[in-house]
């Protein structure tokens, strides 16, 4: 869709009252592959009792609703559905535009008004409640309201679940001197201001957003998010989160790190990352990854497509994998909070991983001896006996540390599941596991990235140590 034509599509939207929705079934096995090929079973190798379900998410997209995407918001959620996500969200811009602000600024966007500059209002939020509902279908399909906490310099975090929303313009992050200069990253309408402001001193702070989020709702003004929770997006574009700041109470409503964002492949900008790994490595940016768990973050992976287009759940873009317990809203909440999680960008894959039979994504007691590592990889019949290469990661001081890369082959039904051995050094351990068939990062380089390992195909959440 041109932006030009909004103005006209938007009427003819408002006289459709919506999309005639698609509605797949939950199937036994993933979906979002191509007509015919089977995806892998929902079902844990690893998870003894059954009683969990692996679903895929797609927890961070945009509709016109935030000022700089295409994408009709009452199709989104169903072109989600039906490119095999299970669970999704749509987490529209905040900028500026809370609290009656917005309304001076653009007419409604249900009557064709524009979007650009301050991200949802108040009747966006309200509207993109009832979207959400209409998409959700308990047992199959799992759709809810979310907003992109979205600063120039220091970052984006999605908030899920929660009644309120804040934006960076009350929360004191949005206009600064530095700032300035990024604002046209934000606001596509503005052009870039002279690189004279990029070299200012950023003033803006992550810690009023902390405090909102850690704020009971319906609290003053400004509400609070302390019914939501939260995941760290794209780190290291528009901003690292004052380089992760820890925040004590925030650790207990943020659950998740981007792995995989596609925001920024081919987008120009001299980026084109999709692996955050290697996100800011050209500008001397410290490893998100290593520099998140490192500050104390318990934070468990994710990959997401971050779609602007309004092409929803393309093949090849982020996707999340969540173990469930119930189909639900508060299944698929309390399954984000287990961390028992994966980034990866390849649909219809299966990853869980145990370390001493305790699930990826958990805190630990410090093992004194060697860690035994089971890893349950599966992408359907295609897979089996495919050579994917498993990289052993822990701390680091600027980098994390390759401690041990292990060729595997995926097992077929009945063979027995990856296991190996792991000597954990410092707090934190995870598993990059990366595929000879596909292309290295652009940005990547050794030890990590190797042609012969091929580029990553999922992030298993970490194992944390207590200290
Ligand atoms: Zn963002
Ligand atoms: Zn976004």
């Amino acid at each position: 869709m041109e932006r030009l034509q909004r103005r006209t599509f938007v009427k003819a939207l408002a006289l459709a009252g919506g999309a005639a929705a698609v509605r797949p079934a939950f199937g036994s096995t993933l979906g979002g592959l191509d007509d015919g090929v089977k995806g892998a079973s929902r079902r844990s190798r690893l998870d003894p009792t059954k009683s969990l379900t692996l679903v895929h998410s797609d927890l961070h997209n945009h509709s016109f609703i935030s000022g700089d995407a295409e994408g009709d918001p009452y199709k989104a959620l169903h072109h989600l559905r039906a490119a095999g996500l299970d669970v999704a969200c749509m987490t529209e811009h905040a900028v500026s535009g809370g609290y009656g602000l917005g309304d001076h600024v653009c007419a409604k966007w249900q009557d064709g008004g524009c979007r650009f500059i301050t991200g949802i209002d108040d009747n966006d939020w309200q509207t993109m409640a009832k979207i959400a509902d209409e998409a959700y279908e308990p047992g199959r399909f799992v759709a809810f309201r979310g907003f992109e906490y979205s600063t120039p310099t220091v970052g984006h975090i999605s908030v899920f679940f929660g009644k309120d929303f804040t934006d960076p313009a009350h929360e004191g992050a949005l206009v600064t001197p530095t700032e300035v200069g990024e604002a046209y990253r934000v606001f596509p309408p503005l052009e870039p201001v002279s690189p004279y402001f990029k070299k200012l001193p950023n003033t803006a702070e992550i810690t009023p957003f902390y405090e909102w989020l850690t704020t009971q709702p319906g609290t003053g003004l400004l509400g609070g998010g302390a019914d939501a929770i939260a995941s760290f997006n794209h780190p290291g574009y528009f901003g690292n989160f004052q380089d992760f700041l820890y925040h004590h109470k925030a650790a207990k409503q943020i659950f998740l790190i981007e792995g995989f964002n596609a925001i920024t492949f081919n987008g120009g900008d001299s980026h084109d990352a999709t692996d955050y790994f290697w996100y800011g490595r050209d500008s001397k940016m410290p490893q998100p990854f290593n520099a998140c768990f490192n500050a104390g973050w318990k934070v468990g992976f994710s990959g997401v497509s971050d779609e602007h287009s309004g092409t929803f759940g393309q093949t090849g873009k982020g996707r999340g994998g969540l173990y469930v317990k119930h189909m639900t809203r508060e299944g698929v909440r309390r399954a984000i909070m287990t961390r028992r999680t994966f980034g990866t960008r390849e649909p219809g894959l299966r990853i869980d991983a145990t370390a001493n039979g305790v699930p990826m994504g958990s805190e630990m007691a410090r093992p004194a001896k060697p860690l035994t590592i089971k890893l349950d990889i599966d992408r359907g019949p295609q897979w089996v006996g495919r050579k994917l290469y498993v990289q052993v990661i822990g701390p680091g001081k600027d980098d994390p540390t390759l401690h041990d890369v292990f060729p595997v082959r995926v097992p077929g039904d009945g063979k027995p599941v990856i296991t190996f051995d792991a000597a954990p050094e410092g707090s934190w351990l995870f598993l990059r596991i990366c595929d000879p068939k596909r292309a290295n990062d652009p940005l990547g380089h050794a030890p990590f990235e190797d042609s012969t390992y091929g580029g990553a195909v999922a992030y298993v959440s970490p194992w944390f140590f207590r200290r």
